[in-house]
């Protein structure tokens, strides 16, 4: 996130963008422990839009950022309840209105894409291939390259560890070595982002939620082009990784926390749900798994813009799961709101106001 917004501030002739990173590299964060899916696939038109304008760069990203390994091979969603098939049904019609090519299929016609999926408990099931996956850390440090090369300082190794606040407006961020002053302030501290914005006298509801992943060693009984497969209800998915598999899935019943090891007992669950799902995996062996956080806000949908209370601080946080796929968008929306352009997508309803106006409607395609 902080790597897009700083390429997107410099493009527009922004000067003097300075990107603080305390980690020694970029891409230390959830976004070197992501899965890289990208998807039109949601419930709320704001989450449809961000895509469709985040997928238009992406499909750009190789001729004017850099390579970045994208496999525009499909996401296919099965689902196994007549709720699940009702919701699909209506989140089909909106994202087919607003242009996403998404197919609502018959379990049989999900077979065709993958053929060793097990169908037997499925109902129905939707495909995009206008979906697919990439490569997160790449294009965080494409993003980061090309902010370079347009001027921009990119710092690592350099902890905020407080911002200076006068009269309702930011005045400078402290690092370990020194004040930076800054005439804007954008936390895009991802799972941290509460911290940093307490800094600054600003509560955000983002807590981080560990999310587990495995790899497979080389196995190579699923189709060249298999799409990202996602199971809905029990949150598992799988897509190729190279020569092997990598699988996921959401534990329902993560307690909030910073915690990033990977665990036997979680492990063993995704692989009883992955034999369930494609039976061939029996014959596979894991190779290895990781442990990510998702910077996650009570409904789902990230924090993009101003906050009240500090007239020159903004927020691109808080992704719940989307935020590598939304990164293109969210950068040129925040470039767009400090040069006071208007902004490409409205995400009025993104502010951080929506959960002290009362409860706002949630995603309901969250993984
Ligand atoms: C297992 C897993 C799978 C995922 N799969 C997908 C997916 O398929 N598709 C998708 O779109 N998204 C996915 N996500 C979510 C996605 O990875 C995140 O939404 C996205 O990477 C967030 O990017 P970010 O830049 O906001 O956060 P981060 O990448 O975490 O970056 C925040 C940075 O801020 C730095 N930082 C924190 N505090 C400070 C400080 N005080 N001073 C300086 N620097 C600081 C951190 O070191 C970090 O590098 C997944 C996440 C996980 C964990």
């Amino acid at each position: 996130m902080g790597a897009s917004i700083a390429y997107h501030l410099a493009a527009k002739g922004v000067k003097d963008v300075v990107l603080l990173e305390r980690e020694n590299a970029l891409a230390m964060g959830s976004t070197g422990r992501s899965v890289g899916g990208i998807r039109h696939q949601f419930s709320s038109a704001v989450n449809i839009r961000l895509s469709l304008g985040s997928v238009a760069k992406y499909k750009r990203f190789n001729d004017e950022i850099g390579p970045a390994d994208f496999h525009w091979v499909g996401y296919c969603f099965l689902l196994d309840n007549e709720g699940d098939v009702l919701a699909f049904q209506r989140n089909a019609s909106l994202q087919q209105s607003l242009g996403v090519p998404v197919e609502l299929i018959t379990p049989a016609q999900a077979q065709e894409f993958v053929p060793q999926l097990n169908v037997d408990d499925i109902l129905a099931a939707t495909i995009c291939f206008a979906d697919g996956f990439g490569d997160p850390s790449a294009v965080a440090l494409g993003y980061a390259g090309a902010a370079r090369r347009l001027g921009a300082d990119i710092r690592t190794n350099t902890a905020v560890i407080g911002v200076r606040v006068d009269g309702g407006r930011v005045k400078a961020v402290r690092t370990e070595r020194d004040e930076i002053e800054a005439e804007w302030v954008i936390d895009a501290a991802g799972p941290w982002a509460a911290a940093v914005a307490a800094m600054a006298g600003v509560e955000l509801p983002i807590v981080p939620l560990r999310r587990q992943v495995f790899i497979t060693e080389p196995f190579d009984l699923m189709p060249p082009m298999c799409p990202m497969v996602i199971d809905f209800s029990p949150s598992f998915y799988f897509r190729r990784e190279g020569p092997a598999l990598l699988i996921g899935m959401a534990d329902k019943s993560e307690p909030p926390g910073f915690q990033t090891q990977w665990d036997a007992s979680f492990r063993d669950k995704v692989i009883e749900q992955a034999i369930h799902r494609v039976p061939v995996i029996e014959s596979a062996r894991i190779a290895r798994g990781w442990g990510g956080l998702y910077d996650t806000t009570p409904d789902a949908n990230p924090i993009i813009g101003p906050v009240p209370e500090v007239e020159n601080f903004l927020v691109a946080a808080g992704f719940s799961g989307h935020g590598f796929m939304h990164s293109p968008m969210a950068g040129q929306l925040i470039a767009e709101m400090i040069c006071g352009e208007a902004p490409a997508i409205d995400v009025g309803e993104l502010s951080v106001l929506r959960f002290r106006a009362g409860q706002a409607p949630a995603e309901k395609n969250v993984i």
